[in-house]
């Protein structure tokens, strides 16, 4: 992890938050590589869910929520953490991370009771803050799907199967934040709301972690370092009728990756007004706030139902620490000497291309990378640059610690005969090729 944390910083993919000011404990800002790589994983994420699919419709909804519906979907009362203090040091646990009754930190066995912490961040709303007028940043952002529902069905006239999904911010006051961005408290997270017929959702659900384990073998992630864990008896969420969890082996150990949940009808019917005409079979809360039924009709009897729902919850931080991961290589040469790679899968690489001419500042090369450099920035399949350094090995290197996938030297041939050379990141094999031919090359490269 510390090589890869290191790496991260030194190439502008990760830097600590609000660094100059002595950092923010878990929180962590991406930089200009981070930002590519994270969101060419959540388009990746956005076209398999929604572009390749017929059943699923985009959200973008607010981070600030009502109280009411954190309350009606049970997070006021049950989103807590056990919390234990440490007299002797004054360090602070959760709970299940006491092993021996001891403090982790000095060992001392004068430790408080365990209290409950709730995991989530409020904020005022509006000018006048007398503690009434609040909002919470939401810890999760399936809640605002489920509020939603109504919004969706009437303007797209959807029925079920289908879902609603979405990419963004969540908010948990962690209680101890680690392992760089694994546990962070500001992070991102892609959801997938399933609204499926009550009696499907077993067969869906089976469906769902089989289409996501998928995905994130296509990612990279090679599947033996992927387990699947079958959370049972008190460990499930209260919504939750069965939860699969897509483990991964992170630098630091086996952990959640992935959820994915049957939450049932448990948050629809939560948030629905009247719901005892709707045949509810989750044990929803009672609702006299809300004036909205989330239910929809069934086709077959007309009858209005509350779906049942498949969530497969990703963190896209989570997400981005695996790849880097799994990506990360330091190779022996032949000559003694080692290099390190970053092997992403082309499409989610932060720069696709660099072009780079022989020599530093001569017009006529450099010129010629821009125009080249253009032309595949033309095709708009992901960021291409130009390196205006000169140093061809040393830019190689860096490329390959970056996981720039090809790099297209302009030389003197370039000039004189309108050839490049092309160098393959993981293989290191070099070809010439002709200057016409690289864009063909660059999009079969990229879209096979
Ligand atoms: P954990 O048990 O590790 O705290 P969780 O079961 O509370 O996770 P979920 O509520 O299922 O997590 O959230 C769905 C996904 O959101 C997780 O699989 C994870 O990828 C991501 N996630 C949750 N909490 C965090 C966090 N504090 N930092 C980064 N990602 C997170």
């Amino acid at each position: 992890m510390d090589e890869l944390v290191a790496l991260c910083k030194r190439r502008g993919f990760i830097f600590q938050s609000n660094e100059i000011y002595g950092g923010l404990q878990g929180l962590y800002d991406y930089g200009p590589l981070g930002v590519e790589l994270k969101n060419n994983l959540k388009q990746s994420w956005w076209s398999s869910m929604v572009y390749d699919r017929d059943d699923v419709e985009g959200l973008d909804a607010s981070i600030l929520t009502h109280p009411d519906v954190l309350r009606f979907s049970g997070h006021e009362d049950t989103f807590t953490d056990p919390l234990v203090d440490c007299k002797k040091c004054k360090s602070r646990w959760r709970l299940d991370q006491i092993t021996d009754s001891s403090c982790p930190s000095c060992g001392s066995a004068d430790l408080t009771d365990p209290r409950p912490f709730n995991l989530m961040f409020k904020t005022t709303v509006g000018p006048v803050d007398d503690g009434s007028n609040f909002a919470y940043l939401r810890p999760e952002t399936a809640q605002q799907i489920f509020i939603n529902f109504k919004n969706v069905i009437d303007s797209t006239s959807r029925s079920l199967p289908f879902g609603i999904a979405q990419i963004g911010k969540a908010f948990r006051n962690e209680i101890t934040p680690r392992n760089f961005i694994f546990r962070v408290r500001e992070f991102e997270q892609m959801e997938l709301e399933f609204f499926v017929l009550p009696g499907t959702d077993d067969d869906w659900h089976k469906k769902w972690v089989d289409s996501r384990l998928k995905w994130w073998t296509d990612q990279g992630i090679k599947a033996n370092k992927i387990k699947l864990l079958n959370i049972t008896g008190d460990d499930l969420a209260h919504y939750s009728k069965s939860t699969v969890d897509i483990m991964y082996e992170f630098p630091h150990g086996l952990e959640e990756l992935e959820g994915i949940a049957n939450r049932t009808d448990f948050d629809l019917g939560s948030h629905s007004k009247n719901q005892d005409d709707l045949g509810l079979t989750s044990n929803t809360l009672k609702n006299n706030a809300s004036n909205t039924k989330l239910a929809i009709q069934d086709i077959e009897n007309k009858k209005l139902i509350v779906p049942y729902v498949i969530e497969p919850s990703a963190g896209v931080d989570r997400g981005v620490l695996a790849i880097l991961n799994e990506a990360f290589n330091v190779e022996k040469l032949g000559d003694g000497k080692e290099r390190i790679v970053l092997s992403f899968k082309p499409h989610l690489a932060p720069i696709k291309a660099a072009v780079i001419p022989l020599k530093k500042n001569n017009e006529d090369l450099v010129n010629k990378a821009t125009s080249l450099k253009n032309i595949l920035q033309g095709l708009r399949l992901g960021r291409v640059v130009v390196e205006n350094t000169g140093n061809i090995g040393k830019n190689y290197r860096k490329h390959d610690e970056i996981g720039t996938p090809i790099c297209i030297t302009i030389d003197f041939d370039t000039l004189e005969k309108d050839i490049v050379t092309i160098r393959d990141r993981d293989t290191m094999k070099q070809e010439k090729l002709e200057l016409s031919k690289v864009a063909d090359y660059f999009r079969n490269f990229l879209l096979s």
